[in-house]
């Protein structure tokens, strides 16, 4: 192995050849087979020169991904009776590069029953909910609970952005009235 092979800081990915453990003792995030330390898992390598270890820290802050109990702001792809698919903008407080996507089902909007997502929400509005389930690579969110919901909505007929009134939407532009499940601070979120 040269020397340029293994600096440390470079990126490795599991597999990776570290090096001999005549050179480094494993450290943390490497195992050794036939003698040699390889990477265990995806991460930025750090070679301890001075105390001959080899360790691989993984990169869980770099790669954003949803996982169970994040929570997502995105925008709702399209709506059926059911459910709703939202493309996931943000995650935490952190845009996305990726993309990523996930469903919202109508039992999982409220603690009350809600008959229909068209009560929910619309295309083009930009909800905030959590990430409940993550099985069969699906992201399946939750707006169970005031703080989750729609934040922006926007009037099907003209496009305007609609007001929080006590018990339904409207829109000032053309007066239309419509349905949402808000989240409590409707309107105010800065993205
Ligand atoms: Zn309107």
């Amino acid at each position: 192995m040269s020397s340029s092979d293994r600096k440390s800081g470079q990126f490795v990915v599991p597999g990776k050849r570290l090096g001999v453990i005549e050179e480094f003792m494993a450290g943390p995030g490497t195992f050794v087979e036939h003698g040699t330390i390889y990477s265990k898992t995806t991460g930025r390598a750090l070679l301890d020169m001075l105390n001959k270890k080899a360790s691989v820290y993984p990169l869980v802050h770099a790669v954003n991904t949803p996982r169970i109990g994040s929570t997502v702001i995105g925008e709702v792809s399209d709506v059926r009776n059911k459910n709703a698919g939202l493309r996931i903008l943000i995650i935490g407080k952190r845009q996305l590069s990726g993309f990523f996507t996930g469903i919202l089902h109508v039992s999982d909007v409220s603690s009350t029953y809600i008959e229909t997502m068209y009560s929910v929400c619309k295309s083009g509005d930009l909800m905030r909910a959590k990430v409940v389930s993550c099985l069969n690579r699906t992201n399946h969110l939750s707006t169970e609970d005031k703080s989750l919901g729609v934040i922006y909505a926007f009037c099907s007929r003209c496009g305007h952005l609609l007001q929080l009134r006590r018990e339904d939407m409207w829109c000032p532009k053309c007066a239309n009235v419509e349905m949402r499940k808000v989240a409590q601070d409707y309107g105010s979120v800065i993205i």
